[in-house]
């Protein structure tokens, strides 16, 4: 009989009723209100049937166990429906403890990824079996997507694992693991390597424990490590600030905030008290805007960029075999490894043996530390250094289906690399190159098949970076752009596609995070306080440290490039007042920056940064000058903001989703704003709100904060940045 199609009821004749998560409608069971629906019911009936039943097996049928509560709806509450979703989430909870305090041993068998809501779910079982399936993780991210989790996960985990592995190991970090990582640390009970034995080991268990129970609702429990008032807590309970710190620099996140607030309150209290302080947190969180940034950045836009919205339809997927890396330096070997970790044979070029074996020898470095560290097997590792052969020949180059060319910054050297290789490489390989900066059109003109030439930009350090900024010159083809999204999904990177333009998105962007940081010095405000105002608007790097790790030269070099490119074109150069700045770090004090050993700040033998140059103090700051440091954090995240409106009106970026995780996950952009764009919907006031703000910089600050027209228009229009259409 079946009491429901979105939970099945399967009850065999030992009485075992084994409950399947089956969402007729849907790929994935999520938190619907189908399966509201069938909770509710399936509940009654376990109570109403409890006689009859001996223990309760929750699975499911799809690939995943349970995704958890829908984005969807979550990213639309708003202060005045945040009534209605304390009520639901209550609601779950409510028949969760139902189930949870039936006197039946209860069961998850976890037959796929387990996440958030999915997780939350197995844990209002007794026990926890977990198949030990490929790509399947387990664990609480909602603190990665500006929540916490609001379905007794807060209450559960710290019963469980006392209060400080429970924020530690689960809520703080969002940490997803596999199976095996879940047993050691204790989110799981058993792993079990097929479905069968999964589901005999979920029977075993219920034969074992006919009158189950969790240990909190057994007489004398009390939360391991202790409450906040035992000793082992008290001991841990200094270091949760900094903790907190660390993980929000002191930026504007809510949910580790409110997640301590949810567990250590909670701690104190009894089950049912601590289910509705937890509910209340979480309400707060979805109801505010943190949240929703960060779901429209890290689900949304994410899946958008990575599904290929970008990528020109009707292109045959083609993979990559062979891939030919011009250039073993620091990111060619980075880009090196990253291929040949995704199974790509690589011929790794440089003009020396010596040169292209000591590029190789970084991915080696790699590989020990990933195999020390347990994240992959020797064999494994030597299979990825097998694939990576280290030549200064361009006949090695035949066959490779794919080239990225990572020499020095240099368009005629570029040429000239291209020249040597591009009738010995495949006669269709994809031709592709990193510069950071240099127009990919005039690129393009030093090789024969143009339409097959495109910008591969990544970023440094490539093996940890997920970026990828795809540049589409002026004679790019579909072709090509297909194929280079390819091959950054293959390398299992993120990748965004933007038109030509000197420094194209991010590395033009960037340029105005720092030149605002440095300008700041040179108004004659205490450097210390530039350093504190990025770190507080969530910027992962500060500002002059960021400056010190490019070199002080380097932008210098760009600028002075754009300057006679836009004088060559008849215009005029709009300096910023940044460059006064750096031409005398550079000039007059011979700091160029970290490379150079002395830059805005000073550093020991070992290049360990050691403090901020004291003769900043002394040559710029003027004692008591200061401006209001809402400005100051403004400043920086305005100055990204408002040239990213101006690279859409230009036709640079293509859509808002590239821009906000482009601006995320290359430059830095803080996480807690949803990117660069969504830092401008989500602006107190919206987009008129943002449209006064920079205006009133612009006032204080100069022109360039002068709102661009689309984003006037848009304010007025009552539009926000979005790609839906
Ligand atoms: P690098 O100086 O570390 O390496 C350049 C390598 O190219 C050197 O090993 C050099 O020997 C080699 N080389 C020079 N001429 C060659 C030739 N004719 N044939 C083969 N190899 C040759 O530089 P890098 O930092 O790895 O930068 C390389 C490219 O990547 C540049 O275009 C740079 O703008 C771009 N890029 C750099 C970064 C970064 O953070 N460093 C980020 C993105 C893109």
């Amino acid at each position: 009989m079946t009491e429901s199609t979105t939970i099945r009821w399967e009850q065999d004749r030992s009485g075992v009723v084994t409950l399947v998560l089956d969402d007729p409608n849907q790929s994935a069971n999520t938190m619907n209100q189908a399966f509201r629906d069938s909770l509710a019911k399936v509940t009654d009936r376990l109570e109403a049937e409890r006689d009859t039943i001996r223990g309760i097996i929750v699975t499911s049928a799809k690939k995943t166990f349970f995704a958890g509560g829908d984005l969807r709806d979550l990213i639309r509450v708003t202060p005045d429906t945040a009534q209605d979703l304390f009520d639901g989430g209550m609601a779950i909870k409510r028949h969760l403890r139902r189930i949870e305090t039936l006197g039946k041993p209860v069961v998850a068998a976890i037959n796929g990824a387990a996440l958030g809501g999915g997780y939350e779910l197995a844990l209002a079982c007794h026990h926890r079996i977990a198949l030990d399936a490929p790509g399947s993780k387990i664990g609480c991210p909602e603190v990665t997507l500006g929540l916490l989790p609001g379905g007794g996960g807060v209450v559960r985990t710290v019963r469980m694992l006392g209060i400080t592995d429970a924020l530690l190991k689960v809520l703080l970090q969002g940490t997803q693991y596999n199976p095996r990582r879940a047993l050691d640390n204790g989110l799981v009970d058993e792993i079990a390597g097929t479905r069968e034995d999964m589901l005999a080991k979920a029977r075993a268990y219920i034969d074992a424990h006919p009158e189950s129970a969790q240990p909190w609702d057994r007489p004398g429990y009390r939360i391991p490590g202790g409450t906040p008032a035992h000793p082992k807590f008290a001991a841990n309970l200094p270091a949760f600030p900094a903790n907190l710190r660390k993980q929000t620099n002191g930026a504007p996140y809510p949910a580790p905030r409110n997640i301590m607030a949810a567990a250590v309150e909670g701690s104190q209290v009894d089950f049912e008290t601590a289910e509705v302080i937890e509910a209340r947190y979480f309400v707060e969180l979805a109801a505010g805007q943190t949240s929703k940034n960060m779901i429209q950045a890290f689900f949304f836009d994410l899946q958008a960029v990575n599904s290929g919205a970008n990528r020109p339809r009707g292109v045959a997927p083609r993979k990559v075999t062979k891939v030919a890396v011009l250039g073993a330096g620091m990111m060619g070997a980075g880009i090196a490894y990253s291929c040949a970790r995704a199974g790509i044979d690589v011929v790794l070029k440089d003009v020396s043996l010596e040169a292209a074996v000591k590029g190789k020898d970084y991915s080696g470095k790699l590989c020990a530390k990933a195999v020390a560290k347990g994240r992959t097997s020797q064999e494994k590792a030597d299979a990825l250094l097998a694939r990576i052969t280290p030549t200064a020949e361009a006949a090695d180059l035949a066959g490779c289906d794919a080239v990225i060319e990572a020499v020095f910054e240099d368009t005629s050297l570029k040429h000239k690399v291209f020249q040597e290789i591009q009738h010995v490489v495949a006669p269709d390989a994809l031709l592709c190159s990193n510069t950071s900066t240099l127009p990919i059109t005039a690129l393009a003109e030093g090789v024969e098949r143009q339409g097959d030439f495109i910008g591969l930009h990544f970023f440094s350090p490539v093996d940890k970076m997920p970026l990828v900024e795809i540049i589409k010159g002026e004679r790019t083809g579909d072709e090509a752009l297909a194929r280079a999204f390819d091959l950054v999904r293959q390398i299992n990177k993120t990748p965004i596609v933007v038109n030509d333009s000197r420094g194209f998105f991010t590395s033009r962007v960037i340029g105005h995070f720092i030149n605002e940081g440095v300008a700041m010095v040179g108004e004659g405000i205490e450097p210390a306080s530039v350093e504190q105002a990025a770190a507080q608007a969530g910027y992962p790097a500060k500002v002059l440290s960021l400056m010190d790790e490019l070199t002080l030269t380097l932008p210098r070099k760009i600028r002075n490039e754009s300057r006679r490119a836009v004088e060559e074109a008849g215009g005029t150069w709009t300096a910023h007042p940044a460059e006064t700045v750096v031409d005398r770090m550079v000039d007059e004090f011979e700091r160029p920056g970290r490379s150079g050993g002395a830059g805005f700040y000073e550093y020991g033998d070992d290049g360990k940064r050691v403090r901020l140059w004291p003769g900043l103090r002394e040559h710029f700051t003027k004692a008591g000058h200061e401006i209001p440091f809402a400005d100051m954090r403004e400043r920086m995240l305005f100055a990204e903001a408002l040239d990213t409106v101006r690279l859409l009106e230009e036709g640079v970026l293509t859509s808002v989703a590239d821009a906000n995780i482009g601006s995320i996950l290359g430059i830095g952009f803080p996480g807690w704003t949803g990117g660069v764009l969504q830092y401008i919907n989500g602006y107190d006031g919206g987009l008129p709100g943002f449209v006064a703000r920079a205006r009133e910089l612009a006032e204080r600050y100069g022109e360039r904060f002068t709102p661009p027209a689309l984003l006037v228009t848009k304010a007025e229009n009552g539009e926000v940045f979005t790609d839906a259409r």
